[in-house]
């Protein structure tokens, strides 16, 4: 526990940090302390984050600040299943429904996917969320709960309970107003510490790269892939990086409902290529991480079996139940929320479709209500945006390029006005987007 007689002095450690000197593991330990118990004001920590943005943190710092977050809250013990529990995090993005669709493929094949989620930030969505909008489902587990569903149906996504490492929720809602998101330790020590705290043995990390992503280059995404990777391999989580492209929105529904609704189609083998490509990728790549003893060509292969012949879409039909959701919505998408006013998008001009702003349909269809811009505000699990054409499809003048759907007519008019501004229409032909980076 955190005490300042005998411990360190905040102000030695913020200008060790500020001349780029190495701290000791008992110094951020007590930064964090200190910060969570609150003897160490905003102040204090905002000017030690800031020293370090500008000056990093070494291999041995980071993992020293993972362990500080993780400990700042209970964790979750899975050893009890006798399995390799596997996850899959996603950096954040517009439209990536990814989870929904890759969880009960994975545990259709066998192997156990467990993962804890996080709601939608800014313009990009979160599966907790998405998850929300399916009548009677339940996202506030116990981790006894938790445990058990993974045990009995080999799949579970749950919220993040607010038990589990609070010193990131605190530390990271700082760094949110004082310009020190964008520092590959700090990012890293966060996502890594939220996965270790959540049980999981093996992750396969969607690093989103582009416009519409956090991060803007692959050489940012990689560096922080790097460090996740070696916090791993220290404290015993098998991490692999995956780059995918979110310079446009994965799939043709950005908005919670409208998004589970595509995840069915994904799961009936019939959803957008890009999406589908992504799903069978980390697929490809999470299975041989479980105890199933795949290598990366049968898993691929087997994932595209299940895909095919309808067990994964199956399997998710159970977990939805074993949540407490009722799964009607999968034969009867009528069930699922649906917006009161639709206003279809036509083209301003006939051409090819060379790219979409994901940035700015992830904001537009946060206006329509899909997302929050605080904390604490409702969503509209019905808004959204569908688009009719990706990168690559040719497009003529008046024909539908998407629909906006919103509880009011007039968020529709505008969100329709950036969503035609959010293409770029092209008189040569362009080809289709590729979405592995890598
Ligand atoms: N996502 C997180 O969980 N933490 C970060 O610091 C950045 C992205």
């Amino acid at each position: 526990m955190y005490n300042l007689k005998q411990m360190f002095h905040p102000v030695e450690i913020i200008r060790k940090k500020r001349d780029g000197i190495e701290l000791a593991t008992a110094e951020i330990t007590s930064m964090v302390d200190g910060f969570m118990a609150g003897g160490i004001p905003d102040y204090q920590m905002s000017a030690w984050l800031m020293a370090i943005f500008f000056k990093g943190l070494s291999i041995d710092e980071t993992v020293a600040m993972t362990d500080a977050l993780v400990d700042s809250g209970e964790t979750i013990d899975l050893s009890s299943l006798g399995r390799t529990v596997v996850d899959k995090h996603s950096t954040g993005g517009v439209g990536d429904k990814v989870s929904l669709v890759l969880g009960p493929l994975i545990a259709s094949c066998g192997a156990v996917f467990g993962k804890m989620s996080g709601r939608g930030l800014a313009h990009t969505g979160g599966t907790v969320d998405k998850l929300e909008s399916i009548p009677g489902f339940r996202t506030r587990l116990s981790p006894e709960e938790f445990e058990t569903q993974l045990r009995e149906t080999g799949i579970c996504i749950a919220g993040q309970s607010e038990g589990l490492v609070p010193a990131d929720m605190k530390i990271y809602a700082l760094r949110d107003v004082t310009g020190t998101i964008e520092s590959n330790p700090l990012i890293a020590a966060s996502i890594m510490s939220k996965k270790i705290a959540g049980g999981a043995n093996a992750v396969v990390l969607d690093i989103k790269v582009g416009r519409g992503a956090f991060f803007k280059t692959i050489g940012h995404a990689s560096g922080a892939a790097h460090l996740m990777r070696q916090i791993g391999a220290i404290r015993g989580v098998n991490v692999l990086p995956v780059f995918t492209s979110m310079e446009q929105p994965l799939g043709k529904a950005v908005g919670n409902a409208l998004e589970v609704q595509e995840a069915v189609e994904a799961l009936r083998d019939g959803g957008p290529a890009d999406l589908t490509e992504v799903v069978v990728a980390l697929a490809a790549r999470l299975l041989p991480l479980s105890d199933l003893g795949w290598d990366r060509d049968r898993s691929e292969e087997e994932a595209r079996a299940r895909l095919a012949g309808g067990a994964a879409l199956e399997k998710f039909r159970e977990w939805i139940s074993a949540q407490g959701g009722d799964s009607g919505f999968i034969d009867n998408p009528e069930a699922l929320p649906m917006a009161s006013h639709v206003l279809n998008v036509p083209a301003d001009r006939s051409g090819f479709v060379a790219g979409i702003d994901a940035l700015a349909v992830g904001r537009a269809a946060l206006e329509l209500g899909a997302g929050r811009h605080r904390k604490d505000e409702a969503i509209d699990h019905s808004a959204g945006v569908l688009l009719n054409v990706k990168t690559g499809d040719h497009i003529s003048e008046g024909e539908s390029l998407a629909s906006v759907h919103s509880a009011t007519l007039e968020k529709c008019q505008s969100a329709a006005e950036a969503v035609v501004r959010s293409y770029r229409i092209s008189d040569t032909e362009t080809e289709p987007a590729h979405v592995l980076l890598d």
